[in-house]
C-alpha cells in the first residue's frame, strides 16, 4: 500500500504525549488522514488514534490519558479506498516479547508477497498496512532479543522504510539501506527525539543532531543510546529527491540539507535554463513559494503574490477521492485581480502530476486578466509512478507519461511551458548520485518483480505498473 507519512518518537521526557502532539502538528503536511500516538510509562502502553487532522484527533483530556515518558506518533496519508481507521498508525500488537508498536513512513515493495506467504501458513492480518507485515516478521523471528528480531524482520523486507518502534522501555528507529525517506535525530535536554523532518524539533526547541543513516538502527532507552549498522548502505543511495521539490517543509533539514536552500537553487536553475520576458513571477502557494523566489531572484523579475491560498483546507492532492479534488481547487486558491490584470506572468509550480490543478489554475488566472501565462515547473516531467512512498497515481494517469511537452502546453493553454532538466535538478543537491529520480527517469533502484523472484536490483524491466509491483 502506498503511503506518505510523518513519524515521530521521543524517549525520556515527561509529557511525551504532549511533545509528540506538537511534533505531529509540525509534520501535518506529511499526512492528513489520520493521526495517532502511543505512549509507555514503563508498565503499560496507552494509545489513541483517529481519522482526521492532529488538531481534530487529540484533545487535552486525551493527551492527559496518554501517560508516560516514551512515545511514538504518526500522521498518515494513503491512497483511495484505504482510508480507514483500521489502517491508522501507530500500529500495536501483543506478541511473545510483549507489546510492540510501529509507526512507518514508506512503502514495502515485497509486502504483498510476504503477506501472502504468511497468510498461506495461517497468519491473520488485521489491516492492509505494510507495517503489519513487519510486526508479523518480528513476532516470528527466532532471534533472542528485540533489536535482533527487528533486524531479522527488516532484512526480509524490500522498499522504503523510515520507522520508529515503541516498546515498554525504548524507542527503536530504523531506516532502509537505500535511505529513501528521511529520519532525523534530535536532542531535547536529556531526551532523544526522532522525526521525519527537523521542523518537528524546532517547535519543541530540540536540537537537530543528525539522521538515522541508511541501514542503521538506533535504540534509545531512558539512559542509553545505541546504534547498529544492520545493513551496508546501498551504493549509490536512493534518497527521494521529491522530498526537496514538494514533500518536506522548507524550514526543515532533510538528508542533511536545508530544504529551503535546495528549493531556491531549483528556482534559480530553472530561471537560467528557461528564461522568459514577463512582468512578474508568481508562485502557486505554498509549496512552490521558495522555488518562485529563486526564479525571481535569478531573473530579476519581481516576485508578486498573485494567488492567495485559503489555509483552512487540506492540500488538494492529499484528498484521496478524485471527486473531492475539483471542488478543492476552487476553494483553495483565489487570484488577486489587481495584481494580475493586463500583466505577463511567470507562474512557478513545483510539479505537474495529472495536470488537473494547473489546468484550472490557468483558467482562473486568465479569468483574472493575466495577458500572458508562462509556466515554469521545479521538477522534471513526472513520467513514472513512485513505489517508494510518494503518492503518485499510476503511470498512465501521469500527464507527462502520455503527452509531449508541446501537447501539455497546448492542453494547459499557456504561452510557454518549461520544466527543470533532470541534470539541472541534480545540480541543486549535494551527492547528486545518491538520489532516487525514478519518477522522472523510470530508472527504479529496486524492482518489485525481481524482488519477488528473490533477486535484488532491476533486471531491466523498467518497472512501471506491473502486477505485483507496488500497486
Ligand atoms: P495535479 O493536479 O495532479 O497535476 O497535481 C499537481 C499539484 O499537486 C502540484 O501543484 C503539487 O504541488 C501537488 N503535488 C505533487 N505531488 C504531490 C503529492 N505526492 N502529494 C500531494 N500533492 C502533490
Amino acid at each position: 500500500m502506498k503511503e506518505e507519512c510523518g513519524v515521530f518518537g521521543i524517549v525520556g521526557s515527561g509529557g511525551a504525549a504532549a511533545l509528540s502532539y506538537l511534533g505531529l502538528y509540525s509534520l501535518q503536511h506529511r499526512g492528513q488522514e489520520s493521526s495517532g500516538i502511543i505512549t509507555s510509562d514503563g508498565e503499560s502502553m496507552y494509545e489513541h488514534k483517529a481519522m482526521g487532522l492532529v488538531s481534530e484527533v487529540f484533545t487535552e483530556e486525551i493527551l492527559k490519558g496518554l501517560k508516560g515518558d516514551i512515545a511514538i506518533g504518526h500522521n498518515r496519508y494513503s491512497t483511495t479506498g484505504m482510508s480507514r481507521l483500521v489502517n491508522a498508525q501507530p500500529f500495536m500488537v501483543n506478541c511473545k516479547i510483549g507489546k510492540i508498536a510501529i509507526a512507518h513512513n514508506g512503502n514495502l515493495i515485497n509486502a504483498a508477497f510476504l503477506r501472502a506467504g504468511m497468510e498461506k501458513k495461517g497468519s491473520i492480518f488485521r489491516s492492509g498496512m505494510d507495517s503489519e507485515v513487519i510486526l508479523h516478521l518480528i513476532a516470528k523471528s527466532r532471534k533472542k532479543n528485540i533489536t535482533e528480531m527487528i533486524i531479522d524482520a527488516l532484512r526480509q523486507v524490500e522498499g522504503s522504510y523510515s520507522a520508529v518502534f515503541l516498546l515498554e522501555d525504548r524507542v527503536i528507529a530504523a531506516r532502509d539501506p537505500h535511505g529513501f525517506r528521511p529520519l532525523c535525530i534530535g536532542k531535547l535536554d536529556d531526551s532523544v527525539v526522532f522525526a521525519s523532518e527537523s521542523c518537528a524539533f524546532d517547535i519543541l526547541e530540540a536540537e537537530y543532531t543528525g539522521e538515522v543513516a541508511p541501514g542503521e538502527i538506533c535504540i534509545a532507552t531512558r539512559d542509553r543510546f545505541e546504534s547498529i549498522q544492520f545493513s551496508e548502505p546501498a551504493d549509490p543511495l536512493s534518497k527521494c529527491i521529491f522530498e526537496y521539490i514538494y514533500f518536506s517543509r522548507p524550514d526543515s533539514r532533510v538528508f542533511g540539507e536545508n530544504v529551503d536552500k535546495v528549493r531556491r537553487k531549483i528556482g534559480r536553475r530553472l530561471s537560467q535554463e528557461s528564461p522568459v520576458d514577463a512582468d512578474m513571477v508568481i508562485s502557486v502557494p505554498d509549496s512552490s513559494n521558495t522555488i518562485a523566489l529563486g526564479y525571481a531572484n535569478q531573473s530579476g523579475i519581481p516576485f508578486e503574490l498573485g494567488l492567495i491560498r485559503n489555509h483552512y483546507v487540506g492540500r488538494t492532492f492529499i484528498q484521496p477521492e478524485q471527486a473531492a479534488r475539483d471542488w478543492d481547487i476552487r476553494i483553495k486558491f483565489n487570484p488577486v485581480r489587481g495584481v494580475l490584470e493586463g500583466r505577463r506572468i511567470i507562474v512557478v509550480d513545483d510539479s505537474i502530476v495529472r495536470g488537473s490543478t494547473m489546468k484550472k489554475l490557468v483558467a482562473m488566472l486568465r479569468g483574472a486578466g493575466a495577458s500572458e501565462i508562462h509556466l515554469r515547473i521545479g521538477s522534471p516531467l513526472i513520467t513514472h509512478s513512485c513505489y517508494f512512498g510518494i503518492d503518485t497515481p499510476t503511470t498512465g494517469e501521469l500527464i507527462a507519461s502520455r503527452y509531449s511537452l508541446e501537447e501539455i502546453r497546448d492542453f494547459l493553454e499557456v504561452e510557454s511551458l518549461a520544466y527543470i532538466s533532470l541534470e539541472g535538478l541534480r545540480s541543486c543537491v549535494k551527492e547528486r548520485e545518491d538520489y532516487c529520480v525514478a519518477c522522472f527517469s523510470g530508472d527504479y533502484p529496486l524492482c518489485g518483480e525481481a524482488v519477488e523472484r528473490g533477486e535484488r536490483g532491476c533486471q531491466g524491466c523498467g518497472g512501471g505498473n506491473r502486477s505485483g509491483f507496488g500497486e
